[in-house]
């Protein structure tokens, strides 16, 4: 492992692993078969990366995209690693040059796709060359029960007979259990080491909102991330081509990107995307297979994908760098009836398994629940926390409806005054006591649920009924589809039990915005964006995309410790030899000059910075200025809410603050922030369900407090 350590260091600049990377890496170099699952961003690649550098013959890397190889084997390349690739995209003089220098055992890692493997010609090179191991990326293609198969991958079967001794390993980031059992039999993998990691993203914040004026909405996402890489997803071609065309009116540098284009611009716009030049590719799912643009900072869904695995790979590509990013979706009922559409003509049996999903998707958007703990839940994984801090249900910005079962009582009576004819939009302007046209003809102003919920408006009755479908009680039917009550809705109707409404989200987004992201903490953005111009215009020299010359990590990193020495370089995440060799004067003179000019203070030490996001969240280094002034602002009795603006946090930081501040001056009494009555209810849902778990006496409360308002109560009843 010492080799491997050494080798991470030199080659990559970094001194440490991710989870699960010592393991994967000990495996592979100990000759032993492993399965690697990580998710995205899980830092797989350096898994059978580093590795090769540390051990005797050439590794050589199975991938199934020509953008993908090329991708790694540039980045490796600028590393100082000698990495080829074979692919049909090269000339004849460049394969001969590649396939020259493997005969000379001059090669450490050579990328291939598995139809040219297998060939006559490469099985002969590879057995009269020196091999360290095989790996083979995106492994899930080996089986059916995955969500890509390729036949090709299925004929790497017959590696283990022809390479009885060569190690191999396999990697992807979703395998459920039978995936992972028949890439080990497709493969014959010898007792492999299986190595499984969170599918938990903890860098990716997910916002789920009901839409509105989806141009609106998505301007406002994108004007947090000016300047920065974004992806949008539309359901159809011509969603894109009509949001293209508005954004562009409005002056965002926009790209689109579907099927129906051709090649041609097709290539163009994904290539203008991944080289900066446009902000943001506006897209259908067409796009992003292949794509390994690692400082994408948000992936913004205009409609509802048609299951929660889609939803999770295509919100997926937003912070491969493992740095913040945001991932938003808006969606409606109507996204359900096209999806309910499109698969009209599915084969019985395939038709279920598609509407089962459909469903459950439109559950995790109509849900309460921790949106990082649904998407877990879904891949059969727990987060283990009861607060994620990174989800518009957990940062408190969606407020649930004190009088949840009243409301869902008044709607369901309606549904079935309305005999369960009609459809949420009709549904909600009875409720809200429309005098539409078609309401008086129908008689239905004279019912006695007519105008039961007058004071709210249509669109947020509508969100009511369409997350009470989500939760199960009432289900859409019919080609219109009509409302009914299901068997868990009567238990409503009798009130037995009580929904969970959220009011839509009207408050705005707290955490994320370039500011607050506690990943920019200490980066100076003035020299961040020098940087950035200056790694742009290497890019372009050198003809690889600007995230090979320097992740955005690299980038805040520098920009945060202003090394003025070349020695100061070696302690920057993502800087090894070469490009501290190629670049390393460069960056420094434009460190030296920005800093002169500002008055900047340099080689400020790393020991604070948070370089990788997923454990900080958990450890976080002895915290500064921030939390100091939040107990100031405690102490002048400010809102919380005025705190968190005022020292840049998001309100859940601040409530931890609050916590600590609590617990530091013993303070017993909540009033300061909370009102009696709410403390009261609090106290006696205590005395229920006990202390121990947030989330119990959040359920008590039928989700009517949220989960900040009990932590704060706790805290001072834990005070004597
Ligand atoms: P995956 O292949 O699982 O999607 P990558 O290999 O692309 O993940 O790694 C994701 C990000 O994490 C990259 O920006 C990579 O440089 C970074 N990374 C990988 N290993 C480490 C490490 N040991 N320390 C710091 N960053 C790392």
């Amino acid at each position: 492992m010492k080799y491997i350590q050494q080798a991470l260091e030199k080659y990559w600049g970094y001194n440490d692993f991710l989870p699960f990377q010592k393991e994967a890496m000990g495996s592979l170099h100990r000759g032993r078969d492993c399965i690697v699952v990580l998710p995205t961003g899980g830092g797989k690649s350096l898994c059978y990366q580093a590795p090769a550098m540390a051990t005797a013959g050439m590794a050589v890397v199975v991938s199934p995209l020509i953008s993908l190889m090329k991708d790694q084997v540039d980045a490796l390349v600028e590393c100082g690693v000698d990495a080829m690739r074979l692919d049909s995209s090269m000339s004849g003089s460049e394969q001969a040059d590649v396939i020259d220098s493997i005969r000379q055992g001059t090669v450490k890692l050579l990328y291939l796709s598995p139809e040219r493997l297998l060939t006559d010609g490469m099985m002969n090179l590879l057995q009269n060359t020196k091999l360290a191991y095989f790996a083979i990326d995106e492994a899930h293609c080996v089986s059916m029960w995955g969500h890509d198969f390729r036949p090709e991958y299925r004929k790497l079967g017959r590696l283990r007979e022809i390479f009885p001794k060569v190690t191999i390993a396999a990697y992807t980031a979703t395998a459920t259990k039978q995936v992972r059992d028949d890439i080990a039999r497709q493969l014959s993998l010898n007792d492999p080491a299986v190595l499984v990691g969170s599918f938990d993203r903890p860098n990716l914040s997910y916002k789920v909102q009901p839409k509105k004026n989806i141009v609106t909405q998505v301007c406002s996402v994108l004007d947090r991330y000016k300047g920065e890489s974004g992806i949008i997803y539309c359901i159809r071609r011509k969603d894109v081509n009509e949001l293209c065309h508005d954004l562009q009116e409005r002056g965002y540098k926009v790209a689109p990107y579907h099927a129906g284009m051709n090649a041609e611009a097709r290539k163009r716009n994904q290539d203008r995307f991944i080289n900066d030049e446009v902000d943001t590719i506006v897209a259908t799912i067409a796009f992003g297979m292949g794509i390994d643009k690692s400082n994408v900072r948000t992936v913004i869904h205009t409609g509802m994908p048609k299951s929660l695995e889609n939803y999770q790979q295509e919100s997926g590509r937003a912070g491969r760098d493992r740095l913040e990013a945001e991932c938003c979706m808006f969606y409606s009922g109507a996204d359900y009836g096209i999806w309910k559409f499109l698969m009209r003509d599915m084969p019985a049996e395939a038709y279920g398994v598609a509407m089962n999903k459909l469903n459950g998707i439109y559950a995790f958007c109509t849900g309460t629940a921790c949106r990082h703990e649904a998407i877990l839940r879904y891949f059969g994984q727990t987060l283990g926390k009861d607060n994620c801090a990174a989800c518009d249900i957990c940062l408190g910005e969606v407020d649930s409806v004190e009088d949840a079962l009243i409301i869902a009582q008044k709607i369901l009576s309606c549904v079935v005054r309305l005999e369960q004819r009609f459809g949420s939009g009709y549904s909600a302007l009875v409720l809200a006591g429309s005098k539409d046209k078609r309401i008086l003809e129908n008689g239905h102003d004279k019912l006695s649920t007519y105008a039961l919920l007058k004071d709210f408006s249509k669109s947020i009755i509508q969100s009511w009924i369409e997350q009470l479908v989500g939760q199960g009680y009432l289900e859409k039917y019919g080609e219109y589809n009509q409302l009914a009550v299901t068997e868990k809705g009567r238990g409503v109707l009798k009130g037995q039990t009580t929904p969970r409404l959220m009011k839509p989200a009207e408050k705005k987004s707290t955490r994320v915005s370039k500011p607050t992201a506690e990943s920019w903490e200490g980066v100076n953005a003035g020299l961040f964006e020098e940087l950035r111009a200056f790694r742009r215009q290497e890019a372009h020299e050198r003809g690889v995309p600007p995230y090979i010359v320097f992740g955005d990590a690299t980038l805040r990193n520098l920009a945060r410790q202003r090394p003025s020495m070349p020695k100061g370089l070696t302690s920057v995440k993502g800087i090894g030899t070469q490009k501290r060799q190629q670049y390393g004067r460069a960056v420094l003179t434009i460190i030296g000059k920005y800093c002169e000019k500002h008055h900047l203070k340099m080689d400020v030490s790393d020991e604070l910075v948070p370089t990788d996001f997923s454990t900080q969240r958990q450890s976080r280094p002895s915290r500064s200025d921030a939390k100091e002034r939040a107990f100031e602002l405690f102490t002048q009795g400010r809102p919380i809410r005025e705190i968190a603006a005022t020292i840049n946090r998001a309100e859940s930081t601040t409530v931890q603050y609050l916590v600590e501040f609590i617990r530091a001056e013993g303070i017993s009494d909540p009033s300061a922030w909370i009102d009696q009555q709410t403390a009261e209810k609090i106290q006696r849902a205590i005395r229920n369900v006990g202390s121990k778990q947030l989330k119990l006496i959040f359920e008590h409360l039928n989700g009517a407090v949220d989960y900040n308002t009990i932590r704060i109560t706790l805290a001072c009843l834990r005070n004597p």
